[in-house]
């Protein structure tokens, strides 16, 4: 299991590694997706080391509903008025690759349904 000491997004919020950062706070982060999937690809991320949504504490409650918020902003000012689509991936079955809990923002092309 990753930890906070190697964790490559703990490192990432840190500034110990770069990032193109598009929104930053107390608690979250907000950077381009170094392989984008869309147009508009945005991981917003807390600072601190949560593995995934499977690892949320009942105090993570306003945390994850600011991680919406900002995503929304981001959203907004990235000017994706025709719509967006918001992804959690969560464990190795839902494709989740690094062990720090993410939310994508996706937008800026035709988003299909369902994902594979
Ligand atoms: O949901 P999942 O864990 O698969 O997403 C991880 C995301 O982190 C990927 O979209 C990947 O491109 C991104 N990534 C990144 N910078 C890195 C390593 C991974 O933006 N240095």
């Amino acid at each position: 299991m990753t930890t906070a000491t190697d964790c490559l997004f703990c490192r990432i919020a840190s500034g110990a590694i770069p990032s193109t950062r598009v929104y930053e706070s107390d608690d979250i982060v907000a950077f381009r997706d170094i392989d984008p999937k869309a147009p508009t690809h945005v991981l917003v991320i807390p600072r601190e080391h949560i593995v995934s949504l499977d690892h949320l504490e009942p105090r993570h409650a306003e945390l994850v509903g600011r991680m919406h918020l900002a995503a929304a902003n981001i959203a907004r000012d990235e000017g994706l008025d025709d719509g967006w689509r918001a992804v959690v991936n969560v464990g190795e079955g839902g494709g989740q690759t690094v062990f720090h809990l993410h939310l994508h923002l996706l937008g800026g092309r035709s988003l299909t349904w369902p994902p594979g």
